[in-house]
């Protein structure tokens, strides 16, 4: 069998990884030049576009920013999944939060900005602190602006005045002051079941993923419920088929939506090691109609990204049940350069390992890893 990906990037490589056991043959679709590549190499197959569509028996996605006219054109096989409807929500936060609202789902508080005067009242709708997001095209923390007080309105001001607000409107959110970032991976097949992973636990700087931890600390079944009833009912408005994750703040007991990604997701690698199945096998398997996997824990599990970086010591293979996944790009700041996956019997054990692990780091490359490694052992 074949799945064709649109995006050559390292989700798509590590979907053809997953994909090989299986006899499943995953090619990428670099979508600036249209060209069907090998995920890992990402030589040209010598396969036009045309002729991998046909072939292919699933067609999917590894970000949402697929321009709109190749998702359409992919759709026309009837084989692309997730549904046209569903990437384009996740590439979109108008469309999102219009989602999430309709099916009464907690999120942030939020203006919809497309001209430039609701600056006036917007200090009175959602306080001084505010995060401006960019309603498309925005990842890793880009495409994103902080007010921290009424004064950055001036500056603000200024910067958005260059912006055509109507094509491409800002999303103006109240900063939540959460206890944590949590997320939902899990995946939904075209008979409507749904298997979800455990809550992971997500540790940002500068608005970037670093650490992901899974299950998160001081699970509770009543948490994870809420959780689960949630993707529950943004897979079924969609009716959707594939991994999807969902970011989430939790405040107290509460769960609020911060954003639904609709693919395999950079909160979701731990399960490579930590899960019997993993979220790239699980999305090859629910695009393709197959039986979806036991999301069952092998362990308790930390993914810790490697960023901006290629210079370290790869001896740390070397601490136990520690794995290394190298995406093979050349280095840039703020790039995702691959990540690390460690998995350990408690939380405690966890800590101590990346303690260990540590030792191997450019730590200025790894503002989170000390910290939560620390967190972990005192658990
Ligand atoms: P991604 O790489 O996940 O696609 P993104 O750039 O699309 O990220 P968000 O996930 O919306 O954007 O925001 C990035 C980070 O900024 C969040 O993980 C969170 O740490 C912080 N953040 C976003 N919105 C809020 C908010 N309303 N209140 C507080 N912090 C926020
Ligand atoms: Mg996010």
């Amino acid at each position: 069998m074949r799945v064709l990906v649109y995006g050559a990037g390292q989700l798509a490589q590590m979907m053809y990884l997953a994909a090989a056991p299986l006899g499943v043959i995953v090619s990428a679709v670099d979508v600036a030049t249209e060209t069907v590549v090998n995920p890992v190499s990402k030589k040209p197959t010598g396969v036009s576009l045309r002729n991998a569509i046909q072939n292919s028996n699933a067609i999917t996605v590894e970000f949402e920013h697929v321009p709109e006219h190749l998702l359409l054109d992919a759709d026309k096989s009837g084989k692309l999944f997730p549904n046209v409807a569903s990437i384009l929500t996740g590439a979109d936060r108008v469309r999102e939060k219009a989602l999430l609202i309709k099916n009464d789902i907690p999120n942030c508080d939020h203006v919809i900005i497309n001209h430039i005067d609701q600056l006036d009242g917007l200090v009175a709708k959602l306080g001084e602190k505010v995060i401006f997001k960019a309603s498309r095209d925005g990842y890793d923390g880009y495409g994103q602006w902080r007010m921290s007080s009424k004064a950055d309105l001036v500056g603000l001001r200024e910067k958005f005045s260059l912006l055509d607000l109507e094509k491409v409107p800002l999303i103006a959110e109240r900063m939540m002051q959460f206890d944590r970032e949590i997320s939902l991976v899990g995946a939904r097949n075209k008979e409507g079941e749904i298997a979800c992973f455990s809550l992971a636990e997500n540790l940002h700087h500068e608005g970037q993923l670093h650490v992901s931890v899974a299950p998160i600390t001081n699970h509770n079944d009543a948490l994870q419920k809420k959780a689960n009833e949630i993707f529950e009912k943004l897979a079924s408005a969609l009716d959707y088929v594939g991994v999807l994750a969902v970011e989430l703040f939790q405040c107290g007991d509460e769960l609020y939506v911060n954003e639904i990604a609709p693919r395999v997701h950079n909160s979701g690698h731990w399960t490579q090691q930590g899960c019997s199945t993993s979220q790239f096998e699980q999305h090859i398997r629910a695009v393709l109609g197959l039986p979806l996997g036991s999301t069952e824990l092998i362990g308790v599990s930390a993914m810790v990204n490697i960023i901006g970086c290629s210079s370290f010591s790869r001896d740390l293979i070397g601490i136990h049940n520690a794995h290394l996944h190298w995406y093979g790009k050349e280095v840039r700041v703020k790039r995702k350069m691959g990540h690390i996956n460690v998995v350990a019997k408690s939380h405690a054990s966890l800590g101590e390992k990346l303690i260990h692990l540590t030792e191997f780091l450019p730590l200025e490359h790894f503002p989170k890893l000390v910290g939560e490694a620390s967190r972990l052992e005192k658990s």
